[in-house]
This record gives structure tokens, sequence and C-alpha cells, in this order.
């Protein structure tokens, strides 16, 4: 009854003043109270009394309380229902002299909230002493939605959240994350899992409303079933663990009590479900404990899946229509969830969650894209349609960006637009220093994605090719003929190019979800890679089965990760030649050329290079975890990054020492870290006698540009003076050189 008469209030063409004063008159009648008041938060945080319907009219707009101060205050600042038989015994009570209140023993107040923000109070009083019951507490509740509308509509003057407070919707914020993949992207937000506006807040008829939620309700609960059931992690972001929670969540029963009881108060069940959401998001965003406050989370995400299936809008963003320059925001997602989204549209992505490690990382790294991780409550700051820079370099996210920043990343993007156009015209042109010497530019690949780039970056070949990535994107271990045609279709795209593959890299922090794994102290450390590979020899030969039959024909260049002395390589040679004899018994052709090689990435390697370089056909140094193992710091620390400096003379000597090594016994020695992929970088590695160097596609062009400008003998004969220096890093001075010498790094 009382909500048709609100419908028919917020229907008709009035101010929102009007309607609020017309609302109290009528929940006052409809509750039997004596007092109905709504008090409204204004911008400097204090709640005013905004209408009355029994207290003293002339307070309206005067009486005000802090969050906090009094009984009105105290359910601000809770966010949630007070319901007194006896208020003025309650210790937080303040008697407001202008009010005339002082002959009201009974209280009721609810908060009221929108998208868990606090907008006001909304309470009612009686005379006499009373206890209200939990239907009129959930009445006034609901009604307290419509109120929110009124309030949220813009349309009251002085209404709306405070600026000082972490919840407004519409000013700038700046968030701070963990950077995962560099470069910056200023453009629109696209929420991965639309959101659902609720327009219908009002039901014509309950049962229909309880029936909907429901069905809804069921099929949530299998859909949660289904991707358990699925265990792709391919297509499922979420681990195993958060669909375990939501399943439970799913079935609680004191949520769907609460959503059934809204429904019985007259709303439709997307406001019921809305409702029951606005009172977890008002308790998440007030909870400090960070166990309880994940768990609200997940409620929260619960209720934006249910009204999606209320709705029949299941799908994510990638199915829907995308601006030009969607910036992608989700609390977590899949690779292929990521791969389902056309790549033209989107130019970044911002995660609540995300490691650097994680399968969406790794694509999302391959596309190119920027990402920040860990952004804590983005989801709560952030509207679709808003702007948004995401800087995957520092790890920062601005949110609605004043016109300043935006501009400062605008020119950014215009800047590196302009430069990689630039470097596009050198596509062509091979990489030849100023003295004539020809360096071999490489990319580092893993993913069907990764392919187009050999062309688009004008790549002399692929120098690392990580083949678990496919395995960790895969639902199950890659069949042998799946692997066979995931490897020609590399060689195919290659064409005469080399590509070098790297056998298996899993273990430690890399795991496969298909393959049993027990938890290590130190994974980094641990049993992982070329480790794994020869106690479980089964894997690694039906990967080198697979590698040799794709190869069939033409030259197979293989070598394999984490070698820490010399016998693990030779035994790992003898499991391909044990291979290859297999294939020709089997009347198979192999390939014409094998070369074998080994990554040079931990440090006891570099001291029985001899040996080594007798055996491998040829050798890459992985810098990344050279230096992470030589300076004993976890690569995958935050805490530890940029801490020691690749470019630091003790790093630059020992990857001088393997460049020579292997020039004086002429095995090729290629390098495929991190550090090849920054100018400066390579420019150091050139001058160290490198020639053959791998990076991230999107690398190249900038890493060519500075070795046009470089003369390799002068910057080497400088160079190698200052290896023995005791400094923290050569970064300044090699700035200094390429400065004075005119390259771009
Ligand atoms: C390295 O360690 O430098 C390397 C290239 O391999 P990954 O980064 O895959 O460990
Ligand atoms: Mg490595």
């Amino acid at each position: 009854m009382l909500l048709r008469q609100l419908r028919e209030v917020m229907a008709a063409p009035e101010s929102a003043q009007t309607r609020l004063d017309r609302i109290v008159v009528l929940i006052a009648s409809n509750m039997v109270a004596e007092v109905c008041s709504i008090y409204v938060m204004r911008p400097d945080g204090r709640l005013e009394l905004y209408a009355t319907e029994g207290l003293n009219p002339d307070a309206v707009h005067k009486a005000t309380l802090r969050v906090g101060q009094g009984l009105v205050g105290l359910i601000a600042a809770r966010a949630e229902p007070l319901n007194l038989s006896d208020a003025q015994s309650h210790p937080s009570f303040t008697y407001l002299a202008e009010t005339g209140e002082e002959a009201y023993r009974s209280f009721l107040g609810v908060p009221v909230l929108r998208s868990g923000h606090m907008l006001g109070v909304l309470v009612v009083q009686n005379r006499i002493q009373r206890t209200y019951a939990e239907e009129e507490v959930e009445a006034l509740q609901t009604t307290a939605m419509v109120i929110g509308e009124v309030v949220a509509s813009g349309e009251l003057p002085d209404a709306g959240p405070p600026e000082d407070e972490d919840i407004a919707h519409t000013r700038p914020h700046r968030l701070e994350g963990l950077g995962l993949v560099g470069g910056a992207a200023l453009g629109t937000v696209v929420l991965h899992e639309p959101r659902v506006e609720v327009a219908n807040l009002i039901a014509r008829n309950p049962d229909v409303e309880r029936r909907r939620l429901d069905t809804a309700l069921a099929g949530l609960r299998a859909s949660i079933d289904e991707m358990l059931r699925q265990t792709d992690f391919a297509r499922g972001g979420e681990p195993r663990e958060v669909l375990e929670t939501y399943r439970l969540l799913a079935q609680d029963r004191g949520w769907v009590k609460r959503m059934r009881e809204a429904i019985a108060t007259g709303l439709t069940a997307e406001a019921a479900v809305e409702r029951v959401q606005s009172d977890s998001q008002a308790r998440m965003l007030r909870q400090r404990d960070p166990y309880l406050r994940e768990r609200l989370h997940d409620l929260d995400d619960l209720a934006h899946r249910l009204l999606r299936h209320l709705v029949g809008k299941v799908d994510t963003a990638a199915a829907g229509d995308l601006p030009p320059d969607a910036i992608v925001v989700a609390r977590n997602m899949g690779p292929a969830e990521l791969l389902d989204y056309d790549r033209s549209r989107i130019r970044g992505l911002i995660l609540e969650e995300g490691t650097p490690n994680a399968h969406v990382t790794i694509v999302a790294r391959a596309l190119d894209l920027p990402l920040v991780g860990r952004v804590a409550g983005l989801l709560a700051l952030i509207e679709p349609g808003d702007r948004v820079v995401v800087d995957g370099r520092s790890g920062e996210v601005h949110v609605r960006p004043t016109a300043d920043v935006e501009r400062a990343y605008g020119e950014k993007a215009e800047f590196r637009a302009r430069q990689q156009q630039r470097f596009a015209r050198l596509r062509a042109r091979p990489a030849i220093t100023r003295d004539g010497q020809r360096i071999s530019l490489n990319i580092n690949a893993g993913l069907a994605v990764d392919l187009p780039h050999l062309d688009e970056a004008g790549a002399d070949g692929i120098g690392l090719f990580r083949t678990e990535l496919q395995f960790m994107v895969s639902a199950r271990f890659p069949r042998l003929d799946e692997q066979i045609r995931h490897y020609s279709a590399v060689l195919d795209a290659a064409g005469d190019r080399p590509v070098i593959f790297r056998s298996l890299d899993i273990g430690g922090d890399k795991i496969l979800p298909y393959i049993a794994h027990s938890k290590e102290p130190n994974p980094a450390l641990g049993w992982r890679a070329i480790r794994m590979a020869l106690d479980r020899p089964g894997l690694l030969r039906l990967q080198l089965r697979a590698l040799l039959r794709a190869a069939s024909g033409r030259t197979l260049r293989v070598m394999f990760p984490m070698i820490a002395e010399v016998d693990e390589f030779v035994r790992a040679r003898a499991l391909v030649r044990r291979e290859v004899e297999l294939m020709t018994t089997h009347g198979r052709k192999p390939p014409d050329k094998i070369r074998i090689g080994a990554m040079v990435e931990v440090p006891s390697l570099v001291w029985q290079l001899p040996a080594l370089l007798s055996q491998a056909d040829f050798i890459s140094v992985g810098s990344n975890d050279l230096l992470q193992f030589m300076f004993a710091s976890d690569r995958d620390n935050p805490r530890m990054a940029g801490r020691y400096d690749p470019l630091s003379p003790i790093l630059l000597k020992t990857l001088h020492h393997v460049a020579e090594q292997a020039a004086a016994r002429e095995v090729p020695a290629h390098l495929c870290g991190e550090l090849a992929g920054e100018p400066i970088g390579a420019m150091a590695l050139i001058g160290l006698g490198y020639r053959s160097i791998s990076m991230a596609p999107a690398s190249l062009g900038s890493v060519k540009n500075a070795i046009l400008e470089l003369d390799a003998g002068d910057l080497q004969a400088k160079l190698l003076k200052r290896l023995e220096s005791p400094e923290h890093s050569l970064r300044p001075w090699l700035g200094d050189y390429a400065k004075c010498h005119k390259i771009t790094v």
C-alpha cells in the first residue's frame, strides 16, 4: 500500500523537496507514527534535517548532526538500523532543542544507502514506548531505498556525500596497485561483468517477483556448479576456492531470506537483491577486518551475478558493444576471457586481484596491454563510462582524472604513438650499428597471439619461445597432437626465421592446475624446470617428440631452462637423441638440423662454461633469473623490485665473461631476459659483445632505433674499462654516454 503511494509520488512531476515532504507524511500515516523525518548527508559531512512530519517544521534545513553524533549520527556511522523502545535512555541520545523531539520515546531509524554509500537517515518516532516489529524495520528500509533515488537524483540543493570521504562517486581518485604490464593508457571504463541498472523498484505482484527470484537463484547456482565442474582454467578466471565460497554463499539461507523479506515489503526481485546488496556494501566499506571484508566482497559479487541472471544478461562485456578506447575493469578474469575481447577496441586492463605470473597477466603482456593489478576497492569507486588512466609502469590508476592528469597522459600516449609510427618505418631496416655490426633482434613469444608480432615488429626470429604458456592457459595437459599443431604453427609463421623453443619451464610458482604439486618453501629454488623434467622424463619426452615431429624436414632449435650443472644438460640432450632414434625407427622424417642449447641463468653454470660450451650448440642467457640468483633477490617480490639493477657492473661483468667465452669457442650466445628490451640495456649488451638478443615485441622498435645510432666498438672500449667499478649501477654512465652520442634510450 505504502509503496503504491510512493510510486505515485515518484511519478508526479514535482521537485525533489516536495517529494520528500510528501513522503514523510505518507510514511507517518502508514506506520502510525507521530514523527517521520529525513536527514540528508551534506558535502560537509553533516546530516541535515530535510523534511519532517511531526517535529518542529522550523527546524527543517536548520537542525544538523555530525556523523556519530546522536542516534541519527550513529545510524550513519554504522550503516545499520536502530530500533529503540526508549530512545532517551540510549547513551548516544542527543537532544536537539529546535526539533521538539523530547516528547517521543520510541525510535526507529534506518540508513539511506545507495551502492553502499551513505546518503542520509530515515527516522520514525512514537510517543509511547514500543518496539517496532521486524516487518516495520523491513518496510522502512524499503522506503529508504526510494528516498535514496530522490537524494541521488542530484536535485536537492546542498545534498551529497562529503568530499573528503573516500566514497564520492564523482570526484577524481588516484589509486595505487601493482604494475603488471608496462605502458600507459587513457580510456573509458568497461566493467568486465556489466552491472544491472535496476529501473523498477516497486512490484505489481509480489508472487511473480518471488518466483523470478527463485528462478534466478537456481540459474546462479547452476552456473557456479557448472564453472566448478568445468575446471577449465582457460575460461574461468576464478580460482577454485572463490567458486567454492560462492557456492556456499549462494545457498546461504540468511541471504535468501533477506531478499524474500524485501520482496514481501513490495519490492521487485531486482530491487530486493539491490536492497540486501546495499546493506552488505555498506558493511564492506566500513569493515576493517580484511577477511570479513573479502567475504562481503564475495557476497557483493554474487549479488551482481544474481542481478544479471534476473535480467537475463549473463555474458561478459566482451560480447557487447565496446567503446573504441575500452579499459576493462574486473575483479579477476581468466586468460581466455581476455582473449574474447576485440583487440582493436581495448587499451588496458585493471584488476582488483591479479599477480605477476597469473595467466591473464601473461596474455595481457602478449597483447601489450597495460595492466595494473591489486587495486583494492576499485569496483566500489568506479562507474562504467568513467574516464580512467592505467599506468602499468608505476602501478597507478587515475579514476576520473583531473584535466591536468588527463592531458599529461594524453600527451604521453600521443608521444608513444608517434614514436611507434617512427619505429614502424624502421621495420624493414636491418639493425646495423654505425660501425657495421649486424645485430639480430628477436622476440620472446609463447602464445598464438604473439605470432603476428614477428612481422609487425620486423623481428629476425623468435629468440625465446616459452612453451609453458600454452600449458598454463590450457584446461588440461595438451595432448601430443595438440602440441604438434601448436609448434608447427609457430614454425610456419616464422618461415625461414629461426625459432628457439624452450622446454617446459614449470614448477616453482608456474604451476599447472592439472598436475599435482606440493607447496614448496622456496619455489624459485625448488623442484622446477629441468629438475622436474629429468625426474619425471615422461612430460619432457612427450614435448620433445612433439617438437621433433613439428620440425620434421626443417631446423629445430631447442634449449633447456634452469641448467645448474653440465650433467643436467647432457642428460636432457640424451633424451632428445633418444627421441630422434625412436622417430627414425618408426619411419618418420626427423628435422633436417637439430640445435640443442642451454639457458645460462643459474650462476653455477657461469663457472662451468668451458665444459658447457664444448657440449652445447648454443647458449642463451636468461638475465631475469641470473639477476635474481646472483643477488639473492626474489624477482616476484614487489619489495625487491628495482633494488638491484641488471646494469650493475657485477652483472655486466658476468655477462661479458659469458659472451667472451662463447665467442672464443665460436658458440652462438644469445640473451633473452627483460634487459634486452630496454634500449639502454640492449646498448650495454652490444658493448659487451652480444650480437643476438630477444625481447618483448613491443620493445623492438625502440631498441632498433638506438642500435642504428650506436658505435659498438667505441662503446665497448669505454664500457669494458668500467666493469671493475664498485658502483651500484652503470645506468647513469650509460645514460650519459647515450646522451653524448645522441642515442635515444
Ligand atoms: C630469464 O630468466 O631471463 C628468462 C628469459 O626466462 P623467464 O623470464 O621465462 O624465466
Ligand atoms: Mg628464466
